[in-house]
């Protein structure tokens, strides 16, 4: 064994001594909310494709002519040869959908949230970062890269944030808050409203990530940033989830983006995201707005599942999106739960530390737009017997 080798050795067995030592398993995504794992189809309630989209014909067939016209790769990093002008007017359509002045492109969410805080805080030197403390580990990774220290708010207090701003960082040159428009372990949402009228009334600007928001929730599928419009300095989001393709985007003002394509080290130094996903991206804009038969489905699934978990005794938090918790709190009660189910023929991710905090250990159900409501029933039966 290597030198090297060695060292890992010793820390994955820490890892496993821990509990937390992870395997890949291939899965596939199929029609119907399904989820074909190792041979066995099982009712999928794990996955992030909301809408159903990830295998949409409309988006199929698009990133295949935009292969065949234009190829598999795009060349070179964007301000090399790697911005054709399908970039440019995807950008432009992604602003006209987030109604924004301007956005960008990001080859993925966590490269997105890692490479824009740092690249913001460069800009003004000694800001006071405030943040929630549940937000995503690609913003921490930002503002870990940032050098920065944050003052974290509990989750979802603004009572709280409002105590932090007046007290912290009264000399600093600039506040930032970070938070997300809908939480991707809890299912709960940002007081929009209220954060914006707060980044106001101290002068902070707002960064919100609506990874999970957009496609699902507001006006046509817009995220809930159109509950506050022109009122958030930065929206950030995925192609990724509901919108079933890959990457991310970032919308705000024209001086954001251009700042950001001349200094976010992970838009300036990776290849630019190649025609396959642009065309993906293009269809999913295409038909987003219009389903919102949809969306009026999981918003219900939603409420049957929450409503069908109570009656089970079991706290799904402030859940009002289609990410429902199911809080189990120990690891092994939570990991023996999700195996019972899996024999039943359910999916159902256990979520543990470091992901969530110790003691919040949960099933994260993530509810698809193909599923039926007889599909949320059978889970619940299932859960109850496996309890
Ligand atoms: N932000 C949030 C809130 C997320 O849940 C995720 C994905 N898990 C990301 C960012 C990262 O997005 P991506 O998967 O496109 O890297």
């Amino acid at each position: 064994m290597s030198r090297l080798d060695s060292f890992l050795e010793a820390a994955l067995a820490r890892i496993e001594r821990a509990g937390q030592r992870r395997t890949l398993r291939a899965s596939t995504l199929a029609p119907g909310g399904r989820v074909l794992r190792e041979g066995r189809e099982l009712v999928d309630f794990s996955s992030n494709d909301y809408l159903g989209l990830a295998r949409h014909p409309l988006l199929v067939e698009r990133a295949r002519e935009w292969t065949a016209a234009h190829g598999t790769g795009s060349g070179a990093s964007r301000l090399v040869t790697g911005t054709s002008a399908a970039h440019l007017a995807l950008e432009a359509k992604i602003a006209a959908f987030k109604g924004t002045e301007a956005a960008l492109l990001f080859a993925t969410g966590w490269q997105a949230n890692a490479a824009v805080i740092p690249a913001l805080l460069a800009a003004i030197p000694g800001a006071a970062v405030f943040t929630d403390r549940l937000i995503h580990a690609s913003m921490h990774a930002g503002v870990s890269m940032a050098g920065v220290r944050q003052h974290r708010f509990r989750h979802n207090d603004l009572d709280h944030l409002e105590t932090l701003l007046a007290s912290k960082g009264a000399d600093a040159p600039a506040r930032l808050i970070l938070t997300e428009s809908v939480f991707s372990m809890d299912g709960d949402r940002a007081d929009l409203p209220r954060l914006a009228a707060l980044a106001e009334a101290h002068d902070a600007a707002l960064f919100v990530d609506e990874a999970h928001a957009t496609g699902v929730l507001g006006p046509q599928g817009k995220g809930l940033s159109a509950e506050v419009p022109g009122r958030i300095d930065l929206i950030m989001g995925t192609f990724s989830k509901a919108l079933g393709g890959f990457g991310a985007y970032v919308a705000g003002s024209q001086v954001l983006i251009d700042y950001l394509v001349n200094t976010a080290s992970g838009f300036v130094f990776t290849t630019a995201p190649p025609p396959a996903v642009l065309g993906a991206i293009d269809a999913a804009l295409d038909i987003v707005p219009g389903m919102e038969a949809e969306r009026a489905h999981l918003a219900a699934l939603g409420e049957r599942l929450r409503t069908g978990l109570a009656a089970l005794g079991l706290d799904h938090g402030a859940s009002s999106t289609q990410i429902v918790p199911a809080m189990i709190g120990a690891e092994e009660d939570t990991l023996a739960l999700s195996a019972k189910l899996e024999a039943a023929g359910f999916l159902a991710s256990a979520i543990r530390p470091p992901t969530v905090p110790p003691g919040t250990s949960r099933l994260r159900l993530a509810l698809r737009a193909s599923h039926a409501r007889e599909d949320v029933d059978a889970f619940l039966a299932a859960l109850k017997a496996a309890l």
